[in-house]
């Protein structure tokens, strides 16, 4: 799932942004990079509730498009 997001990034969101996308980043282990999301994720939450409810909007049209169907 792709989420396009429109806000502005403060710095810490800048400085999360660059830690998860650098290429160590990129190679390093799962725990590293779930506890560096899920540090983002609490900033987000935090400081900028917006784009918090923007994710849940997203998620809940993508959840509402029809699926295939497999069964015709
Ligand atoms: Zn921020």
């Amino acid at each position: 799932m792709k989420l396009f997001l429109d806000f502005d990034p403060c710095k810490e969101c800048d400085s999360f942004i660059e830690d998860l996308t650098t290429e160590e980043s990129l190679r390093a282990d799962d725990f590293f990079r779930n506890e560096k999301s899920a540090q983002f994720m609490r900033h987000l939450t935090y400081n900028h509730p917006e784009v918090i409810q923007a994710i849940t909007a997203e998620v809940k049209s993508q959840e509402r498009k029809p699926e295939f169907d497999l069964y015709k």
